[in-house]
């Protein structure tokens, strides 16, 4: 075994530096070497004790802010550091292309944020917005959190909906959520912070009859029309009045819904959830019969002007139409933005 297998071998058995030949390296905290320089003007045996006593309190009390810088001492490209100056690495590189969009690109969101969309989404790492847009940029204000849930960033959202002015609040859940599986089963073994995190999320029994992946997906959902609940308790006027409108899908990267791994999933809109009222919103926002059945079930010919759309949608139960073919209109000055 050479030295630097061993090295790994004491760091990752924990074996105190000194039991090994060669001492494994630690990122040193700075305040607390601070903490042990003798005061000025405090020579005496008393003083010195009391300020030793002191220095120990100041050593349990205070976290150090501040630690030495590391830099590749790592000797496995499984070591965190090693994880981290890759992932840095790739960062940088990604960014450089990315800088290469160039000044008329960034000067166009410069000065002003003019999103459409206050997204609130999981912070799970395979949940990326690229999943539902290409272009987030100055588009898509996004909040995230372990659940994606309203409770715990009511400002960072409120900025979003009445300061920012966002049409849309778009929740969006995901199958395999780690935060609705955490949240159905027993809490009491978490940390604090991640009990009171997902306190707030009320996840239903699920039904009888249902595999662990249903009833994991069925939690998935549950917890986006909660999301929505609250939105509505909170954004009810903004939404009677026609200024928001509160949508909740499920981003379904498993596929656990079955309609496609990747698939992004309308589940609510305005506190509805009826099959047949998504599927006729999906044709509103689609501005035709889209993929859905809703309005080839109502509409004898082949939909084709918006003003047929917007008529036959008027038919649905719960669909609210106005008689302005310009909200199917498409032209950037139809964009509220
Ligand atoms: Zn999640």
């Amino acid at each position: 075994m050479g030295p630097r297998r061993l090295v790994t071998l004491c760091s990752a058995l924990s074996i105190a530096a000194a039991a090994c030949s060669q001492p494994a390296p630690t990122v040193a905290p700075e305040t607390a070497l601070r903490s042990h320089k003798p005061k000025e003007g405090k020579s005496s045996h008393a003083d010195k004790a009391s300020d030793d006593a002191k220095t120990d309190e100041a050593k349990a009390d205070e976290t150090p802010q501040k630690y030495s810088v590391p830099f590749a001492w790592e000797s496995s490209k499984a070591e965190p550091l090693a994880l981290t100056r890759a992932f840095l690495r790739e960062a940088f590189e990604d960014n450089k292309a990315y800088m290469e969009h160039g000044p008329k690109f960034f000067s166009a969101f410069a000065d002003a944020e003019l999103p459409r969309a206050t997204v609130v989404t999981c912070s799970d790492s395979r949940v990326q917005p690229q999943g539902w847009d290409e272009t987030s940029e100055n588009d898509d204000y996004t909040v995230r959190n372990f659940g994606n849930q309203l409770a715990g960033n009511e400002g960072s959202i409120e900025f979003g909906v009445e300061h920012l002015n966002t049409p849309l609040l778009l929740i969006i859940g995901h199958t395999g959520c780690e935060a609705v599986k955490a949240a159905s089963g027993d809490t009491s073994k978490l940390s604090k912070p991640l009990q009171a995190q997902l306190k707030t999320l009320q996840i239903p029994r699920p039904s009888q009859g249902k595999n662990e992946n249903q009833a994991w997906a069925e939690g998935v959902i549950a917890n986006v029309h909660n999301q929505v609940a609250s939105a509505l308790k909170r954004y009810g006027k903004r939404v009677q009045s026609g200024s928001l409108t509160v949508v909740g899908a499920v981003f379904d990267f498993r596929d656990d819904l079955g309609q496609g791994p990747g698939k992004l999933i309308i589940v609510d809109v305005n506190g509805n959830g009826e099959a047949e009222r998504m599927d006729a919103f999906m044709s509103a926002v689609n501005g035709s019969s889209g993929d859905g059945h809703a309005l080839k079930k109502t509409a004898k010919k082949e939909l084709q002007t918006p003003e047929e759309i917007a008529r036959s949608l008027a038919q649905m139960p719960g669909i609210v139409t106005r008689e302005v073919a310009s909200a199917f209109d498409d032209s950037p000055s139809a964009r509220p933005r």
